[in-house]
């Protein structure tokens, strides 16, 4: 069983699979509800509980073979069923994307793509040293004042920049779309990946 806030169809909003039809799986908690510009706070408790097999028959119904896990946290629920769900959607192969900040653990053994989108506050990065090995990629949400911290981050620890996308911090059109100049200038010169959040291009008025 699994707490679940919702499950819908849509396309991937951000990320290195920008644009591409998913079925959504959002899971409730979150380990220290702590980030002020989080846009899912109403998935930090509460939830729904739904079984692995419910959950699957969702996904066949929706006819997707790519589904994104997130939250919430989602590797909080990985000894209650995630761990399952994870190697019964690699035996249907079904592609699936995880999205952590990182600050629980992320299991080596887990087998889908992880993007790991570690949260700096209060002056320190929020991230379990296993994450930062086992992420297949990093996404940072990114402004003027974080973007010097977020380039020491990547150099400490040697992340390759083929690994990095950028995102543009804010929840409005308009934060966006004033940072995305700023934001494709700087990963020319580093040598990162660029991301819009089309979800709030698109719908944002
Ligand atoms: Fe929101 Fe994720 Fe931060 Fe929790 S870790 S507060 S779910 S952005």
């Amino acid at each position: 069983m699994l707490l679940c806030h919702e499950m819908f169809s849509s396309l991937q909003g951000e990320g290195p699979h920008t644009g591409r039809p998913a079925f959504f799986i959002r899971l409730s908690g979150c380990l220290e509800p702590f980030c002020p510009w989080c846009d899912t706070k109403d998935a930090w408790f509460g939830g729904s509980p739904a079984s692995i097999e419910d959950i699957i028959q969702k996904v066949v119904r929706e006819s997707h073979r790519f589904v994104v896990i997130t939250g919430g946290e989602p590797f909080l629920q990985w000894d209650d069923g995630l761990s399952r769900l994870d190697r019964e959607l690699a035996e249907m192969k079904i592609e699936v994307q995880y999205e952590t900040s990182g600050k629980v653990a992320i299991p080596q053994q887990v087998r889908g793509e992880v993007i790991c989108s570690p949260k700096y506050l209060s002056g320190k990065w929020h991230l379990a040293r296993e994450s930062m090995y086992r992420a297949d990629a990093f996404k940072f949400v990114a402004c003027r004042e974080s973007i010097f911290f977020i380039d020491a981050f990547i150099a400490e620890h040697g992340i390759d920049r083929d690994r990095v996308w950028l995102m543009p911090k804010g929840k409005t059109r308009k934060e966006q779309t004033e940072l995305l100049q700023f934001l494709w200038e700087h990963c020319v010169k580093k040598g990162y990946r660029l991301s819009a959040r089309l979800h709030i291009l698109c719908f944002d008025q």
